[in-house]
Order: structure tokens, then C-alpha cells, then sequence
């Protein structure tokens, strides 16, 4: 029998393990997934939830209705991986043995400095309970500057930033407080997206709505006193309020098992998926440093041909 071990129940991790059961009786697979959510929610809605009424529980689906049968879930977080003993050490001490590891845990956001959470007028549409901390701003909403921001490369979605900006320019004209609102758009790159062909578009988009883009501006802090967004860079930038992208990091059961880079993201063949170094473990989603890969390339590409 060949012990399948994935560690991680969200996008990657439920469809790699349910995908697998297929192939489960031909190879002799018997296929395990550690997550300790009992549910599984769908994170790219957030964008639209941010600006409609719709209630948050509309996200969110059992993990036992979207698991198959073939499948042993676990409902616990993995501690450590021991990858010389092939052991998953869990939550509670449990011990699992695997021949084949698949890691497929995400990112975390952490908080640096102070709560960003608990801030008044910081926001972000990352988690359902932020999502609802804006819903409830932007109802009250008179007219100001908004500022959108992330706080660190990589992130998530890069797309996500301009489709919520556009949304925001969108719903701000139909309550008619556009011309009382200055949108301004901060980004590490010259261009305001990390593909040459869309960050053409998008550029061209935000000068035609008056959409405020500021270029090589990369977060240091927030001065929360006086409601300034201060770059890397020393520009000083004041909002109303400001839709600042959390900070991400790999999870620390891959720092632990000291099996990432020193964010915590895990060195992984584009082309394999394979876990640098270890050919039994395999990475997936946004924890492999792919993602990382692709947005310091194709911005350097764009800065050469430029
Ligand atoms: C606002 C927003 C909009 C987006 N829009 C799009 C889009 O339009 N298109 C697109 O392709 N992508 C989009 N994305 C990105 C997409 O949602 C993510 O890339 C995707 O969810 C990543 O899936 P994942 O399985 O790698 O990570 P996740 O979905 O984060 O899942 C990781 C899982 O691992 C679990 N886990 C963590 N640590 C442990 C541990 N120690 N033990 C066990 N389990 C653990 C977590 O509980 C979690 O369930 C968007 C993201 C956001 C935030």
C-alpha cells in the first residue's frame, strides 16, 4: 500500500487528494487530508462581498460534503514533519506515516507593529470578518481619499487589487460620490500590474476613471496617528481610508519542519511540484515559492524591455 499524506484542505489540497482517489485501487493509494477548518470557503468572492449584501455564510461549504468517501480526513492541524522518518507529527501528538507527502498549506497573514484589524480606517477584503469591517465603512462612505495598497510581494492574488479598485471606482459613481472621492493606487512595480499586456490595459483604465496610480511605492508602516501610509521609499501619503493588503507568510508547521525559505514558502519545481531536495514530498498552492518566482520575473522582464 502507498500512504498518501496531504497536509492542507483548502483549494489545493481538497482537489489533489479527491483527484487522487481515482487513481486509488490501480496504485494501491490509501490517501489521507489533515485540516483542522470543518469547512472550506471560497475566497476570490470576497472582491464582489466587499460592495453587496450578501451574507458571508454563503461562502463557506462543509468539508465532509466536498471530501470523497475514498478519503481519510482528519480534523486536526499538523505540528511538525519529521521528513527523515516520513512521520506527520499532529496537533495532539498523534504520529502518521507516509511514503508520499503533499503539502498544500497556504499562506498566513500576520499582523507586524500593531493590529491592523482593530484599526478604524485600515482595511482589507482578505477574510470574511475584514471584508464585513469595509462593508460596514464604505456604506457610511461621504466622500475622502481611499487608498489601495498590499503590504508585501508576494500576495495571494495579484489581480484582485485592480479588480477591487475598478469595483470601488464602479460603486462609488452609482452613490454619486465620485467626484468627492480620490482613489489612489500604490504599487512596488512601475506598472500597475505584473503582466506587460494587462499592466498596458490597466494603466490606460485608471487614467480614464481618474484613478490615482503611484508607482514604486512599497509599504514600511502605517503613522495611524495621522492617517499616513509611508512607503520604503519616504513618500509620506495620507488617506482617509486605506485598503492595506495583510502581510503573508508560509505557515509555520513549514518553518518548523524546516522545509521553506525563510518566509516560510517551500522551494518547489515549476514543472514537477517536487519539494527541492526531497523526492517523496511534493508542495501545491500558494505556500510552494512559486508564486514568489513569478512576480519578481516577469516585472524584471517588463523593466528590461521597457
Ligand atoms: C480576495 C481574493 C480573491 C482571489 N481571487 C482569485 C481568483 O480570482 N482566481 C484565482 O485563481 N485565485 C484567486 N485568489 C487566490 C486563491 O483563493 C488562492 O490562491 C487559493 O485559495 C490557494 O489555495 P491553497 O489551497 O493553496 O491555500 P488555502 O486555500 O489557503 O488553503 C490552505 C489550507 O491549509 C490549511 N492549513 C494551514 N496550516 C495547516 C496545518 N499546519 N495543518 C493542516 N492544515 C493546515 C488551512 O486551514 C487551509 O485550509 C483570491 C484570493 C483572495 C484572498
Amino acid at each position: 500500500m502507498n500512504r498518501i499524506i496531504v497536509i492542507g484542505g483548502g483549494f489545493s489540497g481538497l482537489t489533489i487528494a479527491n483527484k487522487l482517489t481515482k487513481k486509488a485501487r490501480k496504485y494501491d493509494l490509501d490517501i489521507t487530508l489533515i485540516e483542522p477548518k470543518d469547512h472550506n470557503f471560497y475566497e476570490p468572492d470576497l472582491v464582489f462581498y466587499a460592495f453587496n449584501n450578501k451574507k458571508m455564510s454563503k461562502l463557506y461549504k462543509l468539508m465532509h460534503k466536498l471530501v470523497k468517501k475514498k478519503v481519510n480526513l482528519i480534523g486536526m492541524r499538523a505540528k511538525k514533519v519529521e521528513t527523515e522518518k516520513k512521520k506527520v507529527i499532529l496537533e495532539d501528538g498523534t504520529v502518521l506515516y507516509y511514503d508520499y507527502l503533499i503539502l498544500a498549506t497556504g499562506v498566513k497573514y500576520i499582523e507586524k507593529d500593531f493590529k491592523y484589524s482593530e484599526q478604524q480606517h485600515i482595511h482589507n477584503f482578505y477574510s470574511p470578518s475584514a471584508t464585513e469591517k469595509f462593508r460596514q465603512m464604505i456604506k457610511r462612505f461621504n466622500g475622502g481619499t481611499i487608498v489601495i495598497s498590499p503590504s508585501t510581494v508576494p500576495y495571494k492574488c495579484p489581480p484582485d487589487s485592480e479588480e477591487f479598485t475598478f469595483i470601488l471606482d464602479s460603486y462609488l459613481k452609482k452613490r454619486k460620490l465620485r467626484d468627492k472621492t480620490t482613489i489612489k493606487f500604490l504599487y512596488p512595480l512601475s506598472v500597475p500590474f505584473t503582466v506587460k499586456e494587462a499592466a498596458v490595459v490597466v494603466a490606460e483604465m485608471y487614467k480614464k476613471r481618474g484613478i490615482e496610480f503611484v508607482p514604486y511605492c512599497n509599504y514600511e508602516k502605517v503613522d495611524i496617528k495621522n492617517n499616513k501610509f509611508i512607503s520604503f521609499e519616504g513618500e509620506e501619503i495620507e488617506y482617509d481610508e486605506l485598503v492595506l493588503l495583510p502581510i503573508h507568510e508560509g505557515q509555520d508547521v513549514i518553518k518548523e519542519s524546516g522545509l521553506g525559505d525563510k518566509e516560510g514558502y517551500i522551494p518547489t519545481d515549476k514543472f514537477t511540484l517536487q519539494v527541492k531536495g526531497h523526492p517523496n514530498i511534493y508542495a501545491i498552492g500558494d505556500c510552494t515559492d512559486l508564486l514568489l518566482l513569478k512576480l519578481v520575473l516577469f516585472p524584471t522582464i517588463l523593466h528590461l524591455q521597457s
